[in-house]
């Protein structure tokens, strides 16, 4: 038999993981119906020509952290390393091109085959949104208003920081990447292993390099911005202007180019210096090419996604602890009173209140688990207090005891 652990780069996700862990969902879903963002769900695999021909050879993704199966009929599967692809494989396969612009959002897991670390698995979560159909330069700046929405409810705004670039339009990427192709090949030999390849299909990868020989000879790079076309340099200048009209703040960054082929124009990542080398916890960018490569019409597109677990892990080490939980305990007296318990119990839960009940068990050890759970409330009723319809309520924490009728009971827990 296996070990009985998860494999390497996988983690249950429990206790005070969990309402951090929900929290991101629940108000990424808010501000998705806030912005008009409609819910997809997509299959966890999809056939692996929908990521290899879309995220390019030289991303880190396709060329070393896929997870790639032949199914049982020999055809190639992959577990989905992240949402795009396959979210423009399920508009083109509904015929969502038809009515655009769609505005799509989604969350749920994701597979590469990373080295683990803290904030850095093997199966993680992200939220995802895509605005496809999306051709003005407003609409880049209200994706990322909404990303700073998003981050702003989670009590993030102070912790994070947003860098963003331009790759331009498909004239300045090339005349950008004939000028690293020469620089770089000058440093040919010096170059990490998988920078050499990156060299020859897609030297713009390099700049997104984590080798510390390599970052050397990216100092002295040329800077992008001096091949931006008119057009490009003008659609990045107006996305600047809006972000400054709303007084979002930023940060430029010639060296942020995102790790996959797909991206053109607008780039952006919000970072954190908490969470050690896995500084991002939010990225995007334009992808005015993709839906056309997938074999759908020429439609603009930005989107970006966040991982729900470096969100979570950030949450919970600003805050120390878990999220408070409000719960309410029962504690029963007597053969009556436990079966009164029952019906007290369905009926405050039906009232909207989370409560707690141990069964088969005694005051003293139903007290020892109110404190365990951090309960706020006891309610301790034995034959006498139900005979005159009431309950004793104990305050856990200032230890208070109070008589409440049964009637005011909803009115009492409300408080
Ligand atoms: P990194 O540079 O950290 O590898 P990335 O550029 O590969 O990130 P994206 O593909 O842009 O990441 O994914 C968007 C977000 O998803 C990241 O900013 C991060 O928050 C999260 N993420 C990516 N990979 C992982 C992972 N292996 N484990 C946990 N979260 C991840
Ligand atoms: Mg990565």
């Amino acid at each position: 038999m296996s070990k009985l652990q998860p494999v390497r780069g996988t983690r249950d996700i429990l206790g005070k993981d969990i309402p951090y862990f929900n929290m991101v969902i629940n108000i990424a879903k808010v501000f998705a119906s806030l912005y008009k963002y409609d819910e997809i769900v997509t299959p966890i695999f999809e056939f692996s020509d929908i990521f290899l021909r879309t995220l390019g050879e030289a991303s880190d993704i396709v060329s070393k952290e896929t997870y790639t199966f032949s199914d049982r009929d020999k055809t190639s599967i992959t577990l989905r390393p992240e949402f795009t692809a396959g979210i423009v494989r399920a508009l083109i396969s509904n015929g969502l091109t038809q009515t655009l612009p769609q505005k799509l959002f989604t969350y749920g897991p994701l597979f590469r085959h990373e080295r683990p670390q803290k904030a850095r698995y093997r199966q993680f979560h992200q939220i995802n949104f895509e605005f496809i159909g999306a051709k003005d330069p407003y609409s880049d700046v209200e994706t990322i208003q909404l990303a700073c929405d998003i981050l702003k409810e989670l009590g993030l705004s102070q912790e994070v920081k947003l860098e963003l670039n331009t790759l331009g339009d498909s004239t300045s990427r090339q005349n950008y990447k004939a000028k690293l192709i020469e620089y770089f090949s000058r440093y040919q030999a010096d170059l990490s292993p998988d920078s050499q390849i990156r060299l020859d299909k897609n030297p713009l990868r390099i700049l997104d390099s984590k080798d510390e020989g390599d970052k050397k000879i990216i100092l002295n790079a040329p800077k992008g911005h001096e091949y931006l076309t008119p057009q490009a340099r003008a659609y990045f200048d107006k996305i600047l202007e809006g972000l400054e009209y709303l007084g979002i703040p930023y940060s430029l960054n010639e060296k942020l180019v995102r790790g996959l082929d797909y991206y053109t124009h607008t780039v952006f990542e919000f970072t954190t210096n908490r969470l050690g080398s896995q500084g991002t916890v939010l990225a995007g960018g334009r992808y005015d090419g993709l839906v056309e490569t997938m074999g759908g019409p020429s439609v603009p597109a930005i989107g970006f996604a966040a991982g729900i677990e470096r969100l979570a892990e950030l949450m919970l080490e600003l805050s120390g602890e878990a999220a408070e939980n409000q719960v309410f305990s029962l504690i029963p007296i007597g053969e009556e009173a436990e079966k009164y318990a029952l019906k007290l119990a369905h009926d405050l839960r039906k009232s909207g209140f989370p409560i707690d009940f141990d069964f088969a068990s005694n005051v003293g050890k139903r007290m020892k688990r109110a404190n365990k759970i951090k309960a706020h409330l006891c309610l301790l009723f034995g034959d006498e207090e139900l005979a005159a319809k009431q309950v004793k309520v104990k305050d856990m924490l200032t230890g208070e005891e109070s008589i409440c009728a049964l009637d005011d009971l909803v009115a009492r827990l409300r408080k």
